[in-house]
């Protein structure tokens, strides 16, 4: 069997590819190395819908920038993941800053970004109160906003499955060859599967360079910058409406605080040259960095309100724009590389350019009949009616019975996810947020792994987090021999 086309990587760039791809007549399959989807760069950054005036509109990443922003509406309608367009704040605390300040909202005007507002210090306060006062001014750009990016990630895959693209998850890409006498590629996993396609997309985040090489395709190299996030309590008073930037540095657009689309609140990313592309540490210095950083911009930070910490890692080119182009030296392989900052934004837009470059390439693309638009409206307790509440329990009396209290996570909302196929600890916990409250799973992670057993047959001892080696229980369980946990 020969798939039209094999996308490499999960991430929101495959996702977005697989999705459109998904409402035309081909046959697509989307390859994984871990155990779920958006489990690489995707899951861990600021899940900000940026507002295009950071970048010029002469790089790819503004182009694509500013047209993905503008497809989230349509796409939360279709897909229904949690989105707010709560707006974006630039703020300066100096005249000097105001300059930099001036030089962003002119470049957004020039990129064509509707609505922008210079602001003075009172405008500032009353867009957003709990701005340090000492604001000297900055704008206003309402197109702004937040997304809950793993959520995202998947509901663009379940739609596009529903539509007909097959996903392999433990799939680990290290070989690709291309068959030119019968026109086509055959990918090959760590573990010795094999697929054939006819067209390949490499959306391999920070291993697209490897993806590239291993393919015979352009030599270039993905350079990893690390930026440490902090996430602070639900109940935290620190919690603006908008998302609050400082100006921009060469690197990287600031440390920022983030109103997360579910409620609560982020500072951070830091913005480092990192050696290794699986090291996502963090570190008290950073923390005490980022704190003192936010506090000059948002009263009532505190880090007692810090409930846990996570590092991502941008895939870096040295142009520092986007690569998504098709081979020129590998046939019918499509690049898509150096996806950092705003990557998540422009991802909508990504999924459509490289629609059209498959379309160039020849790839003859009809539409569907028939595409399921919309996925099914998803019940989450938390958000519900006493009515619907009462409703769901008579139904089923687990929609009732909760296990993640921090987060008010059902028990039938556990099940659902294990039987949408998330079967490790962090993929129940990113499609449901179990676990991801003030006590970050200490009182219900234990329960959480008993049902995903119960429900998807995996015995207790096989369990991991996140897939491949990090089993989550060793020793002695019951009268059950475990082996001990394997070397990290
Ligand atoms: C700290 C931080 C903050 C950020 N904040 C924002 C923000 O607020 N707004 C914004 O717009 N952007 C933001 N970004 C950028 C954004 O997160 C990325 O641009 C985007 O997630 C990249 O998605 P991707 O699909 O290209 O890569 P990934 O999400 O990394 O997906 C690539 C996938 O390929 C898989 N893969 C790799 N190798 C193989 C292989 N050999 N075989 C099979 N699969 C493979 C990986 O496991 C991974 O799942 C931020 C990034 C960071 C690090």
């Amino acid at each position: 069997m020969i798939y039209d086309v094999a996308i490499i990587g999960a991430g929101v760039s495959g996702a977005s590819t697989a999705w459109q791809l998904s409402h035309f007549d081909c046959r697509t399959i989307l390859l994984e190395r871990w155990a779920d989807v958006g489990f690489g760069v995707s899951k861990a950054n600021s899940g900000i819908v940026h507002g295009g005036f950071h970048h010029p509109v002469s790089t790819l990443k503004a182009k694509l920038e500013i047209r993905g922003n503008l497809m989230f509406e349509k796409l939360q309608y279709e897909l229904g993941f949690p989105f707010q367009r709560n707006g974006i704040l630039v703020v300066a605390f100096s005249e000097e800053q105001m300059a930099t300040v001036r030089k962003l909202y002119q470049q957004g005007i020039a990129n064509g970004v509707r609505n922008l507002e210079m602001c003075g210090r009172d405008r500032l306060l009353e867009l957003e109160p709990k701005l340090n006062p000492e604001v000297v001014g900055g704008f206003f750009a309402p197109n702004g906003g937040t997304i809950e990016p793993y959520r995202y990630v998947f509901s663009l895959v379940e739609g596009a499955m529903r539509n007909g693209v097959e996903l392999q998850c433990n799939f680990e890409v290290t070989q690709g060859k291309w068959n030119a006498e019968e026109s086509f590629w055959r990918l090959t996993a760590a573990d010795g599967r094999e697929i054939s396609a006819r067209r390949v997309v490499n959306a391999a985040g920070l291993f697209a360079d490897q993806i590239s090489h291993v393919c015979g395709a352009e030599e270039y190299r993905i350079h990893p910058r690390k930026g440490e996030e902090y996430l602070l309590d639900r109940n935290s008073s620190a919690r603006p409406r908008r998302v609050i930037f400082p100006v921009p540095s060469r690197d990287s657009k600031g440390v920022l605080v983030i109103p997360t689309a579910e409620g609560t609140t982020m500072i951070g990313p830091t913005a480092d040259p990192a050696e290794d592309k699986l090291d996502t540490t963090t570190s008290a210095d950073n923390m005490h960095r980022i704190v003192a950083l936010v506090r000059q911009m948002v009263n009532g930070i505190s880090t007692r309100d810090i409930i846990t910490s996570f590092a991502g890692l941008r895939p870096v080119l040295e142009s520092e724009d986007f690569y998504i182009a098709r081979s020129e030296k590998a046939p019918h392989f499509i690049q898509v590389a150096g996806i950092q900052s705003p990557g998540l934004t422009a991802s909508p837009a990504i999924g459509e350019y490289v629609k059209d470059l498959l379309k160039e390439d020849g790839m003859t693309l009809t539409e569907k009949n028939h595409v399921v638009q919309e996925l099914p409206v998803r019940h989450e307790i938390r958000h519900e009616t006493p009515e619907t509440l009462d409703t769901l329990h008579k139904d089923d009396p687990r929609w009732t019975h909760v296990v993640c209290r921090c987060e008010n996570i059902s028990e039938a909302e556990i099940i659902e996810a294990v039987r949408k196929g998330h079967t490790t600890l962090d993929g129940v916990k990113f499609y449901t947020r179990g676990g991801m409250g003030r006590c970050q799973g200490g009182f219900c992670s234990a329960k959480i792994m008993k049902i995903i057993s119960r429900e998807s047959g995996i015995p207790m001892e096989k369990l991991t987090k996140k897939g491949g080696n990090s089993r989550l229980l060793g020793g002695v369980l019951g009268s059950a021999e475990v082996e001990p946990m394997p070397e990290k």
